[in-house]
């Protein structure tokens, strides 16, 4: 059984969708979508030799060579334009993840939906998607393994609304999720409760030190600290 946080990433693949999973290691989520009948054809994409053969050797274990390519290169290189109507990419920073799309521009043309579920900075991705004319859909959070995923999901096409949100302004939006506030789950509250807790030990050291750098710094975390005690 794969994970339930791969199980809720396939959960937003339109059915019959041709769809590219970047970043793939032992292509479980392309097994899955293809088992289960709900994408009509995948490419695993990897880019480490020792995945790209475990993607291999998975996808010929199911047999489902003639539905799933499994491919060896670097994001969205192992694409052709107009391949694929959904990409997704799970499990990398969110960095990474946004110079994968960026690197890979020309081959986004066709491309309806876009499943990206980042490790951390879900932020950059919310801002890259509203710079490169992606609109945020849907937004889910889970808790797995006592680990905290986000995923979200991004629609071409679709009327343009900007985030708005009770009480936060647009760029506290982006860093929150402005779905994932308006439903503010309790996952949501215990994201921020870890990130406060991080950020308070990060404090009780830079409190330590003496030099004016480190007063500097306290300064500004103590600012993140009113604020995350504010949103939780
Ligand atoms: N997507 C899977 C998941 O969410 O369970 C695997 C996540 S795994 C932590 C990240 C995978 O991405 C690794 O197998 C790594 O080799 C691959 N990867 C990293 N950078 C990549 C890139 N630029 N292009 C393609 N694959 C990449």
């Amino acid at each position: 059984m794969i994970s339930r946080r791969l199980q809720t990433i396939a959960s937003f693949c339109p059915e019959g969708a041709r769809v590219a999973d970047i970043g793939s290691d032992h292509a479980l989520l392309a097994s899955y979508l293809i088992e289960n009948k709900m994408a009509s054809h995948v490419v695993a994409g990897e880019l480490n030799e020792g995945p790209f053969q475990a993607a291999k050797k998975q996808i010929q274990s199911i047999g489902a060579e003639d539905r799933v390519s499994v491919r060896k290169g670097d994001g969205l290189a192992v694409l052709a334009p107009g391949e694929v109507d959904v990409i997704c990419i799970a499990g990398m920073g969110g960095q990474l993840i946004v110079s994968i799309l960026a690197d890979g521009a020309e081959k986004l043309e066709g491309v309806n939906r876009l499943i990206l579920q980042p490790n951390v900075g879900e932020e950059l991705v919310r801002r890259w998607m509203q710079e490169n004319g992606w609109q945020l859909t849907h937004e889910t959070i889970l808790e797995e393994d006592g680990i905290i995923y986000e995923i979200l999901v991004a629609d071409r096409g679709v009327p343009d609304t900007p985030y708005l949100g009770k009480e936060r302004t647009e760029e506290e939006l982006l860093r929150l999720g402005p779905f994932l506030w308006e439903e503010k789950s309790p996952v949501l509250t215990s994201k921020w409760m870890r990130e406060r807790d991080k950020w308070r030990k990060v404090l009780e050291q830079l409190s330590r030190s003496e030099k004016e750098e480190a007063q500097e710094r306290a300064r500004q975390v103590e600012k993140e600290l009113e604020w995350m005690d504010e949103v939780i």
